[in-house]
């Protein structure tokens, strides 16, 4: 008898040994899916991990059926998926969860709908049956299928009917990037032959406009006629009615008559580009220079850290390699932050690559993310096969068979870290990982390395390649401090922005440029606090303050969604006397106004990027001139090149410098760089300035020099003598309860017991920023791990 080991899509620890039916005994292979029941009457897509013929002591269930012709996971991610679980201790079944899209991991809670297009093909008759209810219904579960066609499998079928494009998985919050449909139009099926066609057209003889598209029609489709039936290629509506010129209305009256019809079309959801059309930029000299000396480092070491100045060109480098590894064959991965995956960068690597590129989002629909998998993980020889991945951080999941190199751009981004759930991985660090399973190289590139990976580079570890100027040498921009404490102290400050910044900003208005101004948003939303007493509305579920929002004037927790409207007196003392503090980006936007009424005045932050579109019409807009001034968090520091900007503000250096983190200064620094990179690229010099208390701060103070090595010398320092990494490792353990009390004496508990092991090593039990989520109390440890330390034993 053959077992397999499997990999079930839920939070348990270990694999299930199932037994392999003789019949399925040939199938069954390392990274195939197949259905298993798990728990009482619940079937699951498992993955095999292990096949052998060692029976465990328990009594084994059998597996039902197998999925896959070809597995879809090869061996390589399962090494990936034991890495990962066994480093950020988490289990297998976490990581299946997170790397593979749902449609191709169905369980019986898994609810189905249909898609839209209902195509006619044979069904069995149960299919028929779940095709019937799901018209009737929107959803079902897998659960319900199950009762409704009463069988013990409906995995096996509700699969194929995935695999026909009849149904999908029902997602509530369906995406942005709906299905794409295209109006075609053709011949009407009643013109046979030469002979019908040369009748309409001496019907149409005075119809000089009718005559004119239908002949536009023949002369675009190529229109012939074998044996009483038309052949043609297809043309689109659109492009039919550009080139002939006529308006819709002509070519609807063609379809009155019955001479053309309309037809509708799903485009592949990844629009298709023109393989001919692709192009390349020449690099320039010193750009020919960083490229050559990745290359030679490659041969010696597998991680290169291009450390290049914001605008000199990283992206143009990273085609060049990419170009080279397309050459041998090889796959590429390019991962990228959320933020910094803009249709811009999209647009360059397919005018660089046409459609060899593909795209993973965390944006799109998970249709879409299943059929980019089954692209990746197509045979060579299939010439849609993807060849290279620009995605953000779970790209790393993709299967990859031969892989040769991975860029990670904008290496030191926090976004590549997943917090929650398991696996809190980083996908830079994965990254390196992964391309040694394939003997890849990896590329870090960014204008502000991480302390972490500066410090590989400066020990060896890594090579370095620096690149220290901008594309056609375009300075960087001068900074400008506008120091608040003393203007608030002259009585400057009449609102939240420096007279400085404001005169700055009329002059750019006054030469028809942009301006960007940035509001860190980390702790620093706007609230109601009593001007007596100083009582503020706080969250009913956490610890924190309520966040006022002007636009529908409410107050919202940003940790549970929690919602109240504005109290009309303080709770403490009574007054009415209740103000605002603080200010987001919402309010920066609502003052500007008050300064410049003429100006159109655009916002880009986490609520206008959650609308559908949001992201992208802001910044389309703004590219489009149509906005003067945006106002944006983090979101505007990312990958963004407008031609027309030449200052930015950035609102308040303060409360970047003063979060109460180790990384803080490293994050205030990249930053505040990598906005102030926004300035001034194309034409002239850029402008920046910068709002603080603290003009001396040391951090404001490399920043203004852009001295990044000086910053990191005393950076890592510190970290040395405060160990803290890349000096130590950090495991942070969270403790949660609603009471608090329990939370508090187990956390001390606890701690009292890993003490014995680590001394000086465990710090806390303490409250961490925000002591309360979601009415759990939370108490935190840290255990530092020496790099002497055995990593393993110490989990
Ligand atoms: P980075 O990624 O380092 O910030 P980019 O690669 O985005 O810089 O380059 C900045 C701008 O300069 C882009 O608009 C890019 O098209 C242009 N550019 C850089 N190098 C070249 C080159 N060799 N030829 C033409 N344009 C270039
Ligand atoms: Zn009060
Ligand atoms: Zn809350």
């Amino acid at each position: 008898m053959k077992y397999a080991d499997v990999i079930v899509p839920l939070s348990v620890a270990g694999t299930f040994t199932y037994e392999i039916p003789d019949d399925l005994q040939a199938e069954c292979q390392v990274g195939k899916r197949v259905i298993v029941q798990f728990g009482r009457r619940k079937y699951y897509t498992a993955i095999v991990l292990n096949i052998h013929s060692q029976k465990p002591d328990y009594q084994t269930k059998t597996i039902f059926s197998i999925i896959d012709t070809k597995p879809i996971v090869n061996q390589t991610n399962l090494e990936l998926w034991k890495w990962i679980a066994e480093y950020y201790m988490c289990n297998l079944g976490d990581v299946y969860t997170a790397a593979v899209p749902i449609s191709l991991r169905i369980e019986s809670q898994t609810q189905i709908s249909l898609t839209k297009d209902i195509i006619d093909t044979q069904l069995s008759k149960n299919e028929q049956i779940i095709i019937d209810k799901l018209k009737e219904q929107k959803t079902l579960t897998i659960g319900e299928v199950e009762k409704l066609i009463n069988v013990k499998n409906p995995l096996s079928i509700v699969n194929r009917l995935i695999n026909k494009d009849l149904i999908e998985i029902y997602e509530h919050f369906k995406s942005s990037y709906k299905p794409k449909y295209i109006k075609y139009v053709k011949i009407s099926p009643s013109v046979r032959n030469n002979d019908d066609l040369q009748k309409i057209f001496e019907k149409l003889k005075r119809a000089k406009k009718q005559t004119d598209l239908l002949l536009s029609y023949t002369f675009l489709s190529d229109l012939r006629f074998v044996d009483n039936k038309p052949i043609f290629k297809e043309i689109m509506k659109k492009d039919l009615l550009n080139k002939s010129g006529v308006s819709t209305q002509i070519l609807n009256s063609l379809y009155a008559k019955d001479i053309l019809v309309e037809y509708e079309k799903q485009v592949s959801r990844l629009k298709s580009i023109d393989n001919d059309k692709v192009s390349f930029n020449k690099l320039s000299d010193v750009q020919q220079v960083a490229y050559q000396q990745i290359e030679e480092s490659f041969k010696e070491k597998n991680v290169a850290l291009l450390f290049g100045v914001t605008s000199s060109g990283k992206t143009e480098i990273y085609i060049k390699l990419i170009r080279n590894y397309l050459r041998q064959n090889k796959q590429v991965l390019y991962l990228l932050p959320e933020i910094a995956l803009t249709s811009q960068i999209i647009e360059r690597l397919r005018a660089a690559f046409g459609n060899d590129v593909g795209v993973y989002h965390s944006k799109f629909n998970d249709a879409e993310r299943a059929e980019i998998w089954n692209k990746v993980n197509q045979k060579s020889a299939e010439n849609k096969k993807y060849k290279i991945i620009l995605g953000v951080r779970s790209a790393i999941f993709l299967p990859f068979d031969n892989l040769g190199l991975i860029i990670v751009d904008e290496e030191h981004e926090t976004t590549y870290k997943q917090f929650d759930p398991a696996p809190r991985y980083n996908a830079r660090d994965l990254a390196i990982v992964l391309a040694k399973m394939h003997n890849a190289k990896v590329l870090l590139g960014t204008a502000t390395p991480s302390i972490e990976s500066f410090h590989n580079a400066k020990t060896g570890k890594y090579a370095l390649i620096e690149l220290k100027q901008r594309h056609r040498n375009i300075e960087l921009p001068e900074i400008i401090i506008a120091d608040t404490r003393k203007a608030r102290k002259n009585r400057e400050m009449k609102s939240i922005f420096h007279p400085v910044l404001i005169d700055a900003i009329k002059q750019a208005i006054g030469n028809a440029e942009q301006v960007i101004l940035f509001q860190n948003r980390r702790g620093f939303s706007p609230y109601l606090e009593c001007r007596t007493c100083g009582w503020i509305p706080k969250c009913k579920n956490c610890d924190v303050n309520l966040t006022y929002h002007i636009d529908t004037n409410d107050l919202v927790c940003h940790y549970c969604g929690y919602k109240q409207t504005i109290p009309q007196k303080c709770e403490i003392c009574g007054d009415i006397a209740i103000e605002t503090r603080g200010f987001g980006t919402q309010k920066i936007e609502d003052e500007i106004k008050i300064f410049f009424p003429e100006v159109k005045v655009g916002r880009l932050d986490l609520d206008i990027a959650k609308r559908k579109h949001g992201y992208e019409m802001a910044l389309a807009e703004f590219d489009a001139g149509n906005v003067d001034i945006l106002v944006g968090t983090q979101m505007v520091t990312k990958g963004l090149d407008f031609e027309n900007v030449r200052l930015v503000g950035i609102l308040n250096a303060d409360n970047l410098l003063n979060f109460p983190d180790f990384r803080s200064f490293e994050r205030s620094f990249q930053l505040m760089t990598q906005v102030s990179g926004r300035a001034g690229r194309m034409h002239d010099r850029g402008k920046v300035i910068i709002q603080t208390s603290m003009p001396s701060h040391k951090v404001i103070k490399y920043v203004i020099e852009n001295n990044f090595e000086q910053f990191y010398a005393e950076e890592i320092t510190e970290r040395q003598t405060y160990s803290y990494p890349p000096f130590v490792r950090l495991i942070k353990i969270s403790i949660k309860h609603k009471n608090e009390n329990i939370a508090r004496s187990f956390a001390l508990t606890y701690a009292s017991i890993l003490r014995k092991y680590f001394n000086k090593y465990l710090l806390g039990p303490h409250d961490p920023l925000i002591k309360r989520i979601q009415n759990f109390y939370i108490r935190e440890l840290l255990i530092k791990i020496d790099k002497k330390i055995s990593l393993p034993k110490t989990k």
